[in-house]
């Protein structure tokens, strides 16, 4: 027999819009955030108890809602927000459309108790199965708290879809986090199970609120970025590669303040640190975007999680490169300068003084202990090392160890640093050599000698065809003779002399290569900066060992060498905290 059709009941219809909005306690909190924020909330209070599915509460100081519109705010379609229907087109009423208290109240018990300026009294309404109260008086300062209670008690087949208690929690505590995140002006605090387990005050400073929030060590890694392009904006925080973690959940994305995903974000975050983060690594970062409401529409998913922009390449495009900028070595280099434990202290080469390499591992009488250089920030000038006045704390504090002969320890921020001395070195000569490409000046070390150096006849071959690329790097070579050339000077990056051992590694590694004349040179690049830096086993004074970080730190890619290989691992303080199992309980736990 055919089904007849029927109206469904109310009371159903309402059950079925509440599953879009309301799916599981995190979408009930998102839901009352927002209204404590639209309502110019300053102080928000969050409760749970189960989970938050035995009872999930938001009290705010917001402007709270008059005793005639209590009963109207939980009515559906009953909203403040929107007047005129072209609103909604606008990012500006994200997602007004009146429906969140009303679908609360249909599946949960819901009270709301709400207050609006001081001498009057609050007033506090009780939803049940959908059917409001009487509207009461209660006691109350200037706000509204709304509680819900028992979520999907009567709706059996939802309430099934819910995970453990703890499982929820751990969700509501991640819509917590993205919206203290997005709201540093506000004081937020919590309240798990009758207990205050966190409180984190108003604050100007985003970086604070990171700080507060998931930890002083990150925020300390972590740099500004902005960017602007036609109609979209970009600010936020992301971090040094530096700091990396295992998982995405420092990732944070904000449209107009609020928090969406979106997949192509995402990929322009990976694709700005994918040559500076080893795979498996993700890095940390807060992007505020603002996007002009014709080129974004945010009504594609009922909780306003995904939008889609129009302009989806210009949005991926202006992240990757807003995070390119902040991230590369030279802003890193400035903002390592301005650590005390980075600022070297002591005397800047005087003016006039005879440049010398930026790693300068001349033989001859080296510099002596307590002997530094100031690290000039932004100075393109090579640094020197010169007499230091006298020794200052802060320089003191650097101290750098050689290990294995192989590895160069030291501290930057409250961490430990482990940098590679090859890989480093590599990194530091590479970059200067394409620098030289680029038209600066080649800087060269003349050799007291020429050396001469005898090759085949089809190395000779080779070496005509690099010759101005070579001098370009920094070597002066004439040939001498049938198969002998005459080495006069070495880029001065080089250590020393080495028999000739590099020049010749670098003429039959352009000879055996294929391809064309410029893919040759690129691959002559890399293995000069292979061959010719300092090797594993080398010792290194503490003041190379200094210059080397500091010269590293200048670098467009301090975190890999030219092959991709990592240079710095960085053992945070509070990893070492976790290790040394003095971590405090994280709150869930607690
Ligand atoms: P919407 O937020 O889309 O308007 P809601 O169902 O979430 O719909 O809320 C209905 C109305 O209730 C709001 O428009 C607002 O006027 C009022 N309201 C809800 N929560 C608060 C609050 N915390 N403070 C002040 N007013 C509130
Ligand atoms: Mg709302």
């Amino acid at each position: 027999m055919q089904a007849r059709i029927e109206a469904l009941p109310r009371e159903t219809v309402d059950r079925i819009a509440a599953g879009e909005v309301v799916e599981r306690p995190a979408s009930v909190l998102k839901e009352l955030l927002e209204n404590s924020l639209d309502a110019g909330a300053t102080r928000i209070t969050l409760e749970l108890a189960g989970g938050g599915i035995e009872l999930l509460r938001v009290s705010d100081d917001g402007h709270g809602i008059d005793r005639e519109e209590l009963a109207l705010a939980v009515r559906r379609h009953c909203t403040s927000k929107i007047r005129e229907l072209r609103d909604i087109e606008g990012v500006g009423t994200f997602g007004f459309r009146g429906e969140a208290l009303a679908a609360l109240a249909s599946v949960s018990i819901l009270e709301i108790l709400s207050r609006r300026e001081k001498g009057e009294s609050a007033w506090s309404l009780e939803v049940r199965d959908g059917k409001p109260g009487d509207t009461v008086p209660a006691a109350r300062e200037r706000g509204t708290t709304v509680s819900v209670r028992d979520l999907f008690g009567r709706v059996p087949v939802r309430r099934k879809f819910l995970k453990t208690e703890s499982g929820e929690k751990r969700q509501v505590l991640r819509v917590w986090e993205q919206y203290l995140l997005a709201h540093p002006e506000v004081t937020f605090a919590l309240v798990d199970e009758g207990v205050e387990k966190a409180r984190y005050t108003a604050t100007v400073d985003l970086k604070q609120r990171v700080g507060d929030l998931l930890g002083a060590e990150l925020s300390r890694q972590m740099v500004d970025i902005s960017g602007e392009e036609e109609g979209h904006r970009i600010e936020g925080l992301c971090s040094l590669p530096l700091t990396s973690r295992g998982n995405r959940n420092h990732q944070f994305i904000f449209l107009g303040r609020r928090p969406i995903q979106d997949d192509r974000v995402s990929h322009a975050i990976r694709q700005a640190y994918r040559d500076v983060l080893p795979p498996g690594r993700f890095p940390s970062c807060l992007l505020f975007l603002e996007v002009e409401p014709g080129l974004v529409d945010v009504n594609v998913h009922p909780t306003k999680r995904e939008v889609r922009f129009r302009e989806s390449s210009r949005i991926h495009s202006l992240v990757s490169h807003a995070i390119g900028r902040a991230i590369s070595g030279g802003a890193l280099g400035r903002r390592l300068a301005d650590r005390p434990e980075m600022q070297l202290g002591g005397q800047r080469a005087e003016s006039g003084a005879k440049p010398q390499s930026n790693i300068d591992f001349k033989p001859g009488p080296g510099p002596r202990p307590g002997m530094v250089r100031e690290y000039q920030s932004g100075s393109r000038e090579p640094l020197d090392i010169r007499e230091a006045p006298a020794e200052t704390e802060a320089n003191r504090e650097a101290e750098f160890w050689q290990l294995d002969r192989t590895f160069i320890l030291t501290r930057i921020g409250e961490g430990l640093v482990i940098v590679d001395q090859h890989n480093a070195h590599e990194r530091i000569l590479y970059d200067r050599a394409l620098a030289n490409l680029d038209g600066r000046a080649p800087e060269s070390q003349s050799l007291l000698f020429p050396h001469s150096l005898e090759i085949s006849p089809s190395e000779m071959e080779a070496w005509r065809e690099l010759d101005d690329f070579l001098e370009t790097l920094g070597y002066r070579i004439s040939e001498f003779g049938e198969n002998t050339l005459a080495v006069e000077a070495i880029p001065a990056g080089l250590r020393r002399w080495d028999g000739g051992e590099s020049l010749r590694e670098l003429l039959a590694d352009s000879l055996a290569e294929k391809g064309g004349r410029s893919e040759r040179r690129d691959r002559a690049l890399a293995t000069y900066a292979c061959k010719a830096a300092v090797k594993a086993g080398q010792i290194l004074r503490a003041e190379e060992m200094r210059r080397l970080i500091a010269e590293l730190f200048e670098t467009r890619s301090p975190y890999t060498c030219p092959h991709g290989r990592p240079i710095i691992i960085r053992i945070g303080r509070d990893e070492l905290e976790k290790r040394f199992h003095r971590i405090v309980p994280d709150r869930e736990d607690a």
